[in-house]
C-alpha cells in the first residue's frame, strides 16, 4: 500500500497515520531488529568456570554468532549495546508453571467486570515472565486453550507442557471442582473396574489411548499423582499400580518424560519406585516424623534414592510460601507486585471479594489465630527447606520450579514467583553458582533443549539478559534486568512492565 499526504486526502491520510501510530505503539517496543553486537560485557555462564570479563559477542539473527576476547568485525547496521560494568547470562527457564489460572480469581460464575479482568491478567502474564528473566516455562497441567492463547503472545517465553493423567475420583479432579471430569480433564484415564457415567467411552481412556493423544497435542511430559489427601490425610484413592506402570511404558515409547505430583514422603515412597523423571514438588510432608528435627533417617532414605535414581527435583518453595503471603498483611504492598500485576487487578485483589481464598485457607488449618497459623506454615515450610539443604549438600543439582500458581493465592504471580523461588533457595545456603545453573542449564537439560539453550556459547539461541549486577555476587542481580534478548531482539525490561 502507498501513502501519500495531500490536502485531498488530508482526513483519511490522518486517520491512516493514527492508527499506524497506535499500531507501532502497542507493540512492544525493540532495541533493534538487527543484530546486535554487545562491547565490553561480563559473561557468566555455567559453562564457563568463572566469568568472562570484556567480552565481545554477536548475536546475528536469532542466535549467538560469535564470542571473543578482541573486538569483532561487526555489518554496518548492526546495534551496539555498552556491556561495561554489566553482566550476559541466559535467559532462565523455570520448569513447572501453571498459564491457564488466574491467581485469585474466584471459581465459577463471573462479572463482566471479573471477566474483564481476567483478560487483562491473560495479557499480562508473557510479559511479567519476561520482565523477570524467564524466557522459557513448562506448563505442567497442559490447558490446551491456555496454552494457545500463551503462545499466540505478541512475545512470549518458550513454552511446552506435560498432559497431566488424574483418574475420575482422584486429586486434583477432587479439589478443583470443574463439573463433569470426562470432560474437564481431556487426559483423564480410565481403570478396569471404574464404573463409568453413560456417554462415556471407556476405550478413549486407556493409557495406551490417553498417552497418544497428549503426544499428538503436541505434550512434551506426562504428569501423574501420588496425592491420598493434604498434610497427614489419607482417604484419596490413587491409581492402581498396573496403570501407572502401562501410562509410564507408553510414554517411554512416545519419548515423554514422567513428572510425579508427590510431596508427602509416603508418597514420594510410591513414586520412586516406579520408572520416573521428575518429583514436581519439594517433601514437606513428612507424616510421623514431622516433628523430628535436622532431617530423619526416613526422610534421608527417600533422598538418597532421589539422588541415586538421579530424579529430577522441584523444590516448589513457592506452593506454601503462595499461601502463606497470603495471611500476612501487606504482601501487596510491596513494589515488586506493581510490576507484574495491572493496577486494576491489583486493586481488585485488595477488595473484601478477592479475599475468598485466604478465608479458605485460614478454615482448611482450623481457625487459628495468625501467629498460631504461621507458626504451623513455617514448620511445613521448614521441612521442605531441609530436604532441600540435604540434597544441596550433597551437590545434588536442583531446577528452577516456582509452581506458579499453584493455588488460586494471588501473592503466586508470574514471574515475580520464580524470583521468589530463587531467593528462597538462596536463603538455604543453595550457593549463587548453583542457583544460576538451576535456573539455566538444570532446567535446559530437563526440558531437553540444552543443545540450543541454557549457556552463553556460540551457536546456542539468542535468549540472554544483561543484568546491572552480578549473579554470583547478590541473588537480587536477578530483579536488576537492563535488557531482555528473545530470539536475537534486546527488549528495555521496562516494555514488560504491567500497565
Ligand atoms: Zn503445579
Amino acid at each position: 500500500m502507498k501513502f501519500e499526504y495531500s490536502a485531498e486526502n488530508n482526513c483519511i491520510g490522518h486517520k491512516m497515520l493514527k492508527q499506524l501510530t497506535a499500531l507501532i505503539m502497542s507493540m512492544p517496543v525493540l532495541v533493534s531488529a538487527s543484530d546486535i553486537y554487545l562491547k565490553n560485557v561480563t559473561i557468566i555462564s555455567p559453562n564457563n568456570s568463572s566469568p568472562v570479563k570484556d567480552a565481545y559477542v554477536l548475536i546475528a539473527d536469532d542466535k549467538i554468532s560469535t564470542i571473543s576476547k578482541s573486538p569483532i568485525n561487526i555489518p554496518s547496521n548492526t546495534k551496539i549495546i555498552n556491556g561495561e560494568g554489566r553482566y550476559l547470562i541466559p535467559g532462565l527457564i523455570d520448569s513447572h508453571v501453571h498459564v491457564s489460572e488466574m491467581p485469585g480469581m474466584i471459581k465459577g460464575e463471573k462479572s463482566d467486570y471479573l471477566k474483564d479482568l481476567e483478560k487483562t491478567y491473560f495479557l499480562q502474564q508473557p510479559k511479567s515472565y519476561l520482565y523477570f528473566g524467564i524466557t522459557r516455562i513448562q506448563d505442567l497441567a497442559g490447558d490446551n486453550r491456555a496454552i494457545q492463547q500463551f503462545q499466540n503472545s505478541d512475545i512470549s517465553p518458550s513454552l511446552s507442557f506435560c498432559g497431566m493423567i488424574p483418574i475420575a475420583d482422584g486429586y486434583p479432579v477432587n479439589v478443583l471442582g470443574l463439573g463433569d471430569p470426562y470432560k474437564a480433564f481431556p487426559y483423564l484415564v480410565i481403570e478396569p473396574n471404574d464404573s463409568i457415567p453413560e456417554g462415556v467411552n471407556r476405550a478413549e481412556h486407556t493409557p495406551e489411548r490417553i498417552v497418544d493423544k497428549i503426544a499428538r497435542d503436541g505434550g512434551s511430559c506426562v504428569k501423574l499423582f501420588f496425592e491420598d489427601g493434604f498434610g497427614t490425610e489419607s482417604h484419596w484413592p490413587l491409581m492402581k499400580d498396573q496403570t501407572v506402570k502401562a501410562i509410564i511404558t507408553e510414554a517411554k515409547k512416545h519419548g515423554l518424560s514422567i513428572y510425579a505430583h508427590a510431596n508427602a514422603v509416603d508418597m514420594q515412597n510410591i513414586a520412586l519406585k516406579y520408572d520416573i523423571d521428575v518429583i514436581a514438588h519439594g517433601l514437606w510432608n513428612w507424616n510421623e516424623h514431622a516433628k523430628s528435627e535436622n532431617v530423619p533417617n526416613a526422610i534421608q532414605a527417600t533422598l538418597d534414592t532421589v539422588i541415586e535414581k538421579q530424579i529430577a527435583y522441584q523444590p516448589t518453595f513457592n506452593v506454601m510460601d503462595g499461601l502463606k503471603a497470603l495471611t500476612v498483611p501487606n504482601t501487596l504492598s510491596s513494589k515488586d507486585f506493581s510490576f507484574v500485576v495491572p493496577p486494576s487487578i491489583l486493586s481488585w485483589y485488595q477488595s473484601e471479594d478477592a479475599q475468598w481464598f485466604k478465608q479458605e485457607i485460614i478454615n482448611d488449618f482450623g481457625n487459628p489465630p495468625l501467629p498460631i497459623l504461621h507458626k504451623i506454615m513455617d514448620g511445613i515450610i521448614s521441612r521442605g527447606e531441609r530436604s532441600v539443604q540435604y540434597l544441596n549438600q550433597k551437590n545434588y543439582p536442583l531446577v528452577l520450579a516456582s509452581d506458579t500458581p499453584s493455588s488460586p493465592t494471588y501473592a503466586a504471580q508470574p514471574g515475580l514467583s520464580s524470583f521468589l523461588e530463587l531467593k528462597h533457595m538462596h536463603s538455604v545456603g543453595v550457593s549463587l553458582g548453583r542457583i544460576l545453573e538451576a535456573a539455566t542449564i538444570n532446567n535446559a537439560k530437563l526440558l531437553n533443549v540444552d543443545k540450543i539453550e541454557g549457556t552463553v556459547e556460540a551457536g546456542k539461541r539468542a535468549n540472554l539478559l544483561l543484568l546491572k549486577r552480578n549473579p554470583l555476587e547478590t541473588i537480587d542481580a536477578y530483579n536488576s534486568i537492563e535488557f531482555v534478548i528473545i530470539d536475537g531482539n534486546a527488549y528495555e525490561r521496562e516494555r514488560f512492565m504491567a500497565k
